[in-house]
C-alpha cells in the first residue's frame, strides 16, 4: 500500500506569474526560471523577497490568485481514485489563506479537507507528520525539503522549471503527468 503526501506552493500551486508580477511592481525583472523557491534569493534582495512573500502568502488580494499546477487537479483527481490514502504536508504559516486558496480552486473540502491536511512550521516538522501518517512517497519543490524526510523511501522533486539536476537520494519530474506516472505505476 502506498501512501501520499504532498506539498502545497510549488506542486499544487503554481507561483510562477504572481512571483514575476510583484517583483516587477518593485523594480526587478525575473524570468520563470528564477523565480523558483532556492533560485530566487539570488535575485531579489531578502528584505524585498520578505515583502513579496507576505503577499503571496499572507495578503488576500494577492493569495489568492496563484493558479494551480497544470495538471495538478486531474492528477489529484487520479490520486483519490487509487484510493491509496494522501495528505497535504504544507509549511504555510497562514493557515486560513491557505485553505482559501485551496477553496477556490475547488480543491477543499473535496481533496483536502482538516481531516488530510497538515500546516507545519520548519523543514523538520514536514518529517514529524509524514512519520507519522506513515507516508511512503512524498512530493515537494524543494530539495532542502526532501534532504529532511528521512523516513519517506520515495522522493519526487517537482522539478516544474527544469533547474535541477538528477541524484540518487530523489525522482525528479517536471510535469503531473510523469508524477503520476511513476507515483501511480
Ligand atoms: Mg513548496
Amino acid at each position: 500500500m502506498k501512501i501520499f503526501g504532498f506539498d502545497m506552493d510549488g506542486v499544487i500551486i503554481d507561483h510562477t506569474m504572481p512571483k514575476i508580477l510583484l517583483a516587477a511592481k518593485r523594480g526587478f525583472v525575473l524570468k520563470p526560471e528564477q523565480t523558483v523557491s532556492s533560485l530566487i534569493r539570488n535575485y531579489i534582495p531578502g528584505p524585498i523577497l520578505h515583502e513579496i512573500q507576505h503577499e503571496l502568502y499572507d495578503d488576500p488580494n494577492y493569495a489568492l490568485q496563484s493558479p494551480m499546477l497544470d495538471g495538478a487537479l486531474a492528477g489529484l483527481s487520479a490520486v483519490k481514485e487509487s484510493k491509496m490514502p494522501f495528505y497535504l504536508i504544507s509549511r504555510r504559516q497562514n493557515a486560513a489563506v491557505a485553505k482559501e486558496l485551496l477553496k477556490k480552486h475547488d480543491l477543499w473540502p473535496l481533496y483536502f479537507n482538516e481531516a488530510n491536511a497538515f500546516f507545519v512550521k520548519d523543514p523538520i516538522d514536514k518529517e514529524t507528520e509524514a512519520r507519522r501518517l506513515g507516508v511512503t512517497h512524498y512530493v515537494d519543490d524543494e530539495i532542502r525539503i526532501l534532504d529532511v524526510l528521512a523516513s519517506v523511501k520515495n522522493k519526487y522533486l517537482f522539478d516544474q522549471h527544469g533547474v535541477f539536476s538528477d541524484t540518487p537520494a530523489f525522482s525528479r519530474v517536471k510535469t503531473w503527468d510523469e508524477l503520476l506516472r511513476k507515483l501511480l505505476d
